[in-house]
Formats: structure tokens, C-alpha cells, sequence
């Protein structure tokens, strides 16, 4: 078994937590926070060890939350640490874990440069084998990866064009914004998300435009492919249906919005109403003068959270063979 630390217990360590617990090969050694909040109580609930930084041991004993020790305890306990505190927080922690001699994984909101190696579970798993540091890529990058890769095996893609329709914040921030506004974001183009995507695939040709507005469920894509051959509508849905982490959903059946994505997601049963796959709309999969267009809703509070559990076991060499690893993690995780 592999003994997997988690730094930060917010919106995605509490996910990695849950999915690690749900792996036959790997368990959770700890968890780690810095508030003594209802998060903090819970996790004690869920059955993982607490952990907390020096400084904050005090406002936990004070709160009446037991912990089992401090970070530098719970690495001491663990092979990986999976760094889910909040952006640039991972780059400082980083010495930490070196002094540890534990693996780390860092998530999307730190730089690239950070672990050296950007991941993408379908993309590149035999590149993370055995590795000191990766870094999972955000929720965008992940959800672009994903289709791009596929479509680009299939049919060679020439050009991607995307625009990023992004979620303001988080459900459970209050702190976040716009409310009541559409922002370009950046406003000087193209966004970073292109250069993103080119840590995991270098050689494709993408350029990425993003907006924020005022919705904390999903994000949404507009995306524009050119290929060397253009296929049939046809073709690229065989190739994007039969992917293990691509789900389609269709307007025919009431799905019209990201909204209705979640309210299915919630009759489903998901836990959190999470969303692993990305959800592309059939009907929305279009052939216009030999380019291809689709829509594509991404549930950027967990979609990053399978390609997590394949990292570990590539960087931990648990398995050697990427397919199978995303078919276990997504079976003991209930992706159809
Ligand atoms: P979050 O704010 O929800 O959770 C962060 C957690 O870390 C909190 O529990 C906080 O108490 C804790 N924390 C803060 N400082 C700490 C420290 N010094 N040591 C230990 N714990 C500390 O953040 P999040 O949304 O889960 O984001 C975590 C990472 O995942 C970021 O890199 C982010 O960019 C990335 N990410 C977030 C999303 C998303 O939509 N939320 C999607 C993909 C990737």
C-alpha cells in the first residue's frame, strides 16, 4: 500500500482524500489543514488522522479539534504528499518535502516550473514513472488535454482555437466575484491556458481566449479544431465516446446548460455532485467548412481529481501502464 499525505483540505485535497480511500493499492496517512473549521472536524469524521502547521497547533487545541501532530509529523508517516493548498503556497512547500524525502505532487495553480513536469493522466503516464515531482494540471488544461489528445491521434490536428468560458469562483467562496459582470480575462490575449496545454503537448498549435462570469457551477468551452483530414461528425464522436473520462450529454434529453449538468450529476448520485468527465453536448459536434466545433462543460472542482490518483501511481510505480491505471482508478471511483 502507499502511504498518500494530503496538504490542504479545501476544495480539491478533500477530493483526493475521499478518491485515494476509494484505491485497494494506496491509503491516506493524513491530512493536513490550517483552519479549525468544519472542514477540519469532518475529515476527523471521515476517519483521517488531522495534521496542521506548527504556528496553528494552538487555534486547533482551542477550537477543541484533536490533531494527530504537525505536517512535518504526517510526511514523516507517508511515500507522497499530494499539495492541494492554495496557489504558490505548493512552490514554498516544496523545500519541505525535499528535506522529507517524500514524492510530492503539485496541482494547477502553481507554475510548471515547480515539479519541471506538467501531467496529463491519458497524455503522458509513462513520462511520470518513477518521478520526485509532478505537477497536475488545472481544470481547463485537463479538460482540453483530454479531447485534444484523442483528436489529435485520430485525425492530426493543425490548429486548436478555445474559448474558455470560466466559473467565478467556487461554490463555497464567498470572496470571489464578478456578480453581476463579464470579464475579459485576461484582457490582453491570448490567455495562458494555450501554453498550458503545450507543457503536456508541446508540439500542438492552440490558442486560448477566456472570459469570467458570474456562475460557480462549471466551466464551458467553445472549441475549433482544423485537422490534417477532415473527419465526419461521425468519426469524432466514435473516437470521443469510447474515451474512459469523456461523457456525452444531450440537449434531447434536457440537458441544456451547466445547470442541468449538475442537477444530473446530483440525481446520479455523485458524490459532491462531481463531475470527473468532461461533458460535451452531441448535438453540439459540428463539421462548418471543414473545421470541427463543439461545446464542452468542465466541473473544475473535481475533474482534476482522477488524473491525482493516477499520478500517484505512476510517480510510485505502482503500475507501468497508463490505460490500466486509469481503468482502476476509475473503477474504484464509479466513472462509467
Ligand atoms: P482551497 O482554498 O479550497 O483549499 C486550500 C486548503 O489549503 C484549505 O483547506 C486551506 O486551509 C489549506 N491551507 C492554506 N494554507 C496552507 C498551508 N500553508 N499548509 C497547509 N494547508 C494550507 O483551494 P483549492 O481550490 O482546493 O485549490 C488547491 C489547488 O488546486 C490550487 O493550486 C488550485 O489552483 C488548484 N485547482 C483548483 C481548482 C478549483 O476549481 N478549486 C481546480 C483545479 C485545480
Amino acid at each position: 500500500m502507499v502511504k498518500v499525505a494530503i496538504n490542504g483540505y479545501g476544495t480539491i485535497g478533500k477530493r483526493v482524500a475521499d478518491a485515494v480511500k476509494a484505491q485497494d493499492d494506496m491509503e491516506v496517512v493524513g491530512v493536513a489543514k490550517t483552519r479549525p473549521n468544519f472542514e477540519a472536524k469532518l475529515a476527523i469524521e471521515r476517519g483521517y488522522d488531522l495534521y496542521t502547521i506548527p504556528e496553528k497547533c494552538d487555534d486547533f487545541e482551542r477550537a477543541g479539534i484533536n490533531i494527530a501532530g504537525t505536517i512535518h509529523d504526517m510526511l514523516g508517516e507517508a511515500d507522497i504528499v499530494v499539495d492541494c493548498t492554495p496557489e504558490g503556497i505548493g512552490a514554498k512547500n516544496k523545500p519541505m518535502y525535499e528535506e522529507a524525502g517524500v514524492k510530492a505532487i503539485f496541482e494547477g495553480g502553481e507554475k510548471h516550473e515547480v515539479a519541471g513536469f506538467s501531467f496529463n493522466a491519458a497524455c503522458n503516464y509513462d513520462k511520470a514513472l518513477g518521478r520526485d515531482f509532478t505537477r497536475v494540471v488545472s481544470c481547463n488544461t485537463t479538460g482540453l488535454c483530454r479531447v485534444i489528445h484523442l483528436l489529435d491521434k485520430a485525425f492530426g490536428v493543425k490548429k486548436v482555437r478555445a474559448l474558455l468560458i470560466r466559473r467565478a469562483a467556487d461554490p463555497g467562496d464567498i470572496k470571489k466575484g464578478p456578480i453581476n459582470a463579464i470579464i475579459p480575462d485576461p484582457v490582453k490575449l491570448p490567455s495562458h491556458h494555450g501554453p498550458d496545454v503545450q507543457t503536456i503537448l508541446p508540439h500542438i498549435n492552440i490558442t486560448t481566449l477566456a472570459i469570467k462570469i458570474p456562475t460557480t457551477l462549471m466551466h464551458l468551452h467553445v472549441l475549433n479544431f482544423v485537422f490534417d483530414k477532415t473527419p465526419e461528425v461521425d468519426d469524432v464522436k466514435a473516437v470521443l465516446e469510447k474515451a474512459p473520462r469523456i461523457r456525452f450529454v444531450s440537449a434531447a434529453d434536457g440537458i441544456t446548460s451547466t445547470a442541468s449538468i449538475i442537477e444530473f450529476a446530483r440525481d446520479f448520485g455523485r458524490p459532491r455532485y462531481d463531475m470527473w468527465e468532461n461533458c460535451i453536448w452531441g448535438e453540439s459536434v459540428s463539421i462548418d467548412e471543414g473545421e470541427l466545433y463543439f461545446f464542452q462543460a468542465i466541473h473544475q472542482e473535481s475533474i482534476v481529481i482522477p488524473e491525482n490518483i493516477d499520478a500517484i501511481r505512476a510517480m510510485t510505480e505502482l503500475e507501468e501502464n497508463g490505460q490500466k491505471s486509469i481503468a482502476k482508478t476509475n473503477k474504484a471511483m464509479g466513472i462509467a
